[in-house]
């Protein structure tokens, strides 16, 4: 068995050595990682300018891209051979909710799903690695199963409370809850007196019911997650229709 490894906080993170080595006691792992750290990169790949590929004294790949970037190329021209299953992390903090809309970890991991293969995103909910280990244990449980089991092939989100491996509670399948708005933007200036703008962090929990990913992580469970890449608004789509339903006529359209 064969396992793509993918990241978005860069071929040197602690995160993706560690899965590197616990992955490797259970297939042959391939890391094509970004040089730098991508995080809340989203889905982004470059078109823009080339893409050079760089291997590390340890064999690891690195890409000067996106995490996106890196599964792309992997799949479509850089490995010989098809992985079984793509992996992203572990990154260096949570993707809970709508984490997942913006980040790398999770856009690595997409990659691969949109390419037909199971894949699976992992994240240690608190930065600093301190139990990085037990969130290496969850992740290679998880992938020994789906290594087991391939098919359907689905995107997986996994994140793991920052706990000793003694003290985790289990797995929880659970939904994404929700965050606040992030906060506010941070301005200041730069040396020459124009301003600049920091993002703000991300918001608290807004929805963390039973049954969320914040609620699992709450209660001292990893929570795995299956995502879903339709955006429509399957329950709306009736009442558009109607709403819109003037312009659909030929000719019809006001300025
Ligand atoms: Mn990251």
């Amino acid at each position: 068995m064969r396992i793509l490894l993918a990241n978005d906080d860069g071929y040197l993170a602690p995160g993706l050595q560690a899965l590197h080595a616990g992955l490797s006691r259970i297939a042959e792992v391939t890391v094509v990682a970004p040089e730098q750290n991508a995080s809340a990169a989203s889905n982004a790949l470059t078109l823009n300018r080339p893409l050079s590929v760089f291997t590390a004294a340890n064999g690891f790949r690195f890409v000067n891209g996106t995490p996106s970037d890196c599964v792309h190329i992997a799949l479509t021209g850089l490995l010989d051979f098809r992985p079984d299953l793509v992996v992203s992390g572990v990154n260096n903090g949570a993707n809970l909710g709508d984490d997942t809309i913006y980040s790398g970890t999770v856009a690595a991991a997409t990659e691969g799903f949109l390419f037909g293969l199971p894949s699976l995103a992992v994240s240690l909910v608190n930065k600093g690695w301190e139990h990085l280990d037990c969130a290496v244990d969850v992740a290679v449980a998880v992938a020994r199963d789906l290594l087991r089991a391939p098919a359907p092939a689905l995107l997986y989100n996994l994140n793991v409370p920052n706990v000793p491996r003694a003290e985790l509670r289990g797995v929880q399948v659970v939904r994404l809850g929700k965050r606040h708005p992030s906060q506010p933007v941070i301005v200041q200036r730069d040396p020459r007196g124009e301003p600049i703008y920091w993002i703000g962090g991300a918001g608290n929990a807004l929805d963390d019911q039973p049954g969320t990913d914040f609620h699992a992580i709450a209660q001292g469970y990893a929570a795995l997650t299956p995502l879903q890449l339709d955006l429509t608004h399957h329950q709306m789509l009736d009442a558009c229709r109607t709403r819109f339903a003037d312009l659909g006529a030929a000719g019809s359209a006001q300025s």
